[in-house]
């Protein structure tokens, strides 16, 4: 059955190919060149909006950079379609990078408001140069000519049309299933969790934004070889909505989802066409009516599109295990026994008027096993995420290995061998067990972008997925890591939390409430794990509430009340000392 999934592409590619082939009526070979650019276009979107919860209007635009530039340049200044090509990626790529610097580190509704702005100045331009035609734009495209011969705008173009389109599917399914494409599949819901894991999620963000439009300038150039003319109407922001829609009715989130978006619109926008003017009894664009009582359906019964049907007849294949034997990933040297490891300095959390931590400070030592209690809403998440940056601090300081870490981003602090889990289990919930903990690898390891999309990253992910394993292993879920990760219960997501961390190859583990949620089994494998961590010399800080599991494992307890420090002490001090009972006899109560 997994065959089945193994040769879904290549048999599709055929069948995609082989029409130019076939007999086939010239009428769906002009189909199918439609088809074939609107896909290059939901490509994007599908990374973009899909993957990275990124929302463009304005895909079109880069559509009419890459058609305006092919036009002008190829028309105008007699320069070959190919140079213009590349002038027009560089151009999209520039134009992204511009607008997704300002945009994409403000909050989520910014890049829409910018992506519509951009679509209509673009428009607008486009509209009123002399240069560019105004709204005649620029007649007279040649064809394109590959191998020294002319392509039309039939069967030849459809071959390089679909050939583009699909070798853009396979480097968007590559990205998807590596290094880089983790780190994109966790910008939408997991940017504490994966800036916590390295990753600048600001980066990535840019990544899949200038990627997106790269492929819609793709789309565009072959657009204007296809009409042989541009002008500004297929480029508006109505044909940005349109391409949204491509990729939403389809399936925003996998790649497969923009070929069946962009085949069921085509299709049906194609016989609406014909058939709404005769119907109402007078000429105009109805199907856009349509269409967006269409997508206010889709989105309410089928918000994963079209694809999450067709999908699930496709079995779901699981990984390979061909890591066996993979070297091991790159470790980092460890502190000597009993190195001051972290230094917490008088740090303080204000949230508006609630001071959540105020002046804490303790210290950790490498090999120490410390324990922070307190009852509920004391402020020892506050603490750990003053740590590891994933809040900034108010006042005081934070010193690892001797070095003010304070305002640093939390990606900064992981670098340096901070790892952490979060209380409430942060996880990308449709990646597998093993994907979800391969993320943690991700400072040990170097693949880009580029070096997935085309599978250069296979050895890599070899050492990544070995190590993943490994980790899984030690907690005791090996066995589970083909799961999706959002199937499991919570007791096994904080164990999985534990090993993505450990895949971190950190100096320091700290662990919010690690044992919350488990069986009585599964804390007294957790506890067993904790203590061959301590014994190969692992530092780890500890929130939990079972006191039992706490008194069992640390060396020292650091107790907190009302985000101050009430005392610390060796778990029998901590035990013997009636503030301590005060404090959480005063609350539970
Ligand atoms: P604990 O982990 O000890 O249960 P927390 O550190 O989560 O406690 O919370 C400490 C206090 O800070 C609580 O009163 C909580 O409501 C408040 N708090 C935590 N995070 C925030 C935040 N982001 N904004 C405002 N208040 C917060
Ligand atoms: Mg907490």
């Amino acid at each position: 059955m997994a065959a089945a999934r193994r040769f879904a592409f290549p048999l599709f590619a055929l069948a995609a190919l082989g029409l130019a082939a076939l007999p086939v009526p010239d009428f769906w070979i002009t189909q199918g060149i439609y088809i074939g650019l609107y896909a290059l276009v939901a490509l994007g979107l599908v990374l973009l909006t899909g993957v990275a919860g990124l929302t463009s209007f304005g895909q079109a635009a880069f559509v009419g950079v890459g058609a305006y530039t092919a036009a002008a340049l190829v028309v105008k200044l007699s320069l070959s379609p190919w140079l213009a090509l590349l002038v027009g990626i560089a151009l999209a790529v520039a134009a992204a990078l511009v607008l997704g610097a300002i945009t994409l580190r403000m909050s989520g509704h910014y890049l829409p408001l910018a992506t519509i702005a951009w679509g209509l100045a673009l428009n607008y331009t486009m509209a009123n140069m002399d240069w560019l035609g105004k709204y005649d734009g620029i007649l007279g495209v040649p064809e394109l000519r590959l191998f020294g011969r002319d392509l039309g705008t039939g069967r030849g173009l459809y071959a390089l049309v679909w050939v583009i389109a699909l070798a853009a599917a396979w480097g968007c399914a590559n990205l998807l299933d590596s290094r880089p494409g983790r780190a994109i599949r966790a910008v939408k819901d997991g940017s504490t969790m994966a800036e916590a894991m390295g990753v600048s999620t600001f980066r990535y963000k840019l990544v899949v934004f200038v990627l997106a439009a790269v492929l819609a300038a793709v789309s565009g150039w072959l657009f204007a070889f296809f009409q042989r003319t541009v002008n500004p109407s297929p480029f508006s922001i109505a044909k940005g909505i349109e391409y949204l829609f491509v990729a939403v009715l389809g399936g925003v989130s996998h790649v497969w989802g923009a070929f069946l978006g962009a085949g069921v619109v085509r299709i049906v926008e194609d016989q609406l066409q014909v058939l709404l003017p005769r119907l109402f009894g007078a000429s105009g664009n109805y199907e856009t009516i349509v269409f967006g009582i269409v997508l206010v359906i889709v989105l309410k019964y089928a918000p994963d599109g079209l694809w999450s049907f067709a999908g699930r007849l496709l079995p779901r294949a699981d990984r390979k295990r061909d890591w066996e034997g993979a070297p091991a990933l790159p470790a980092r040297d460890k502190p000597a026994r009993g190195e001051p490891l972290l230094q917490v300095e008088a740090v303080r959390k204000q949230f508006g008027g609630l001071t959540a931590v105020n002046d804490v400070s303790f210290d950790i030592r490498a090999g120490d096993i410390v324990g922070l209690i307190g009852p509920n809403g004391a402020g020892k998440s506050t603490t750990f995420n003053l740590i590891t940056g994933v809040l900034s601090l108010s006042a005081g300081q934070v010193r690892w290995r001797g070095e003010a870490i304070g305002g640093l981003p939390s990606r900064e602090i992981a670098r340096r061998g901070i790892s952490r889990t979060f209380q409430h289990v942060k996880m990308i919930p449709e990646m597998t067990v093993l994907e979800n903990v391969a993320l943690g690898g991700y400072l040990r390891s170097s693949s880009g972008t580029l070096r997935a999309m085309l599978r250069l990253d296979r050895e890599e992910e070899r050492r990544l997925f070995a190590e993943a394993e490994r980790q899984l292993a030690r907690i005791g879920m090996a066995d589970r890591m083909n799961e999706l990760a959002g199937n499991l219960a919570l007791g096994p997501q904080r164990l999985m939390e534990i090993a993505r961390a450990l895949c971190t190859d950190p100096a320091l583990l700290l662990l919010d409430e690690p044992a919350a949620g488990l069986r009585h089994k599964e804390k007294q494998a957790l506890a067993d794990v904790l203590r061959q961590l301590k014994a190969e010399g692992m530092s780890l800080l500890l929130v939990e509430h079972d006191m039992e599991f706490v008194m069992g494992l640390t060396d020292r307890i650091v107790v907190m009340e009302f985000g101050t420090r009430l005392m610390e002490g060796t778990p029998a001090e901590v035990q013997a000392s009636p503030e301590v009972r005060a404090a959480y006899l005063g609350t539970e109560h």
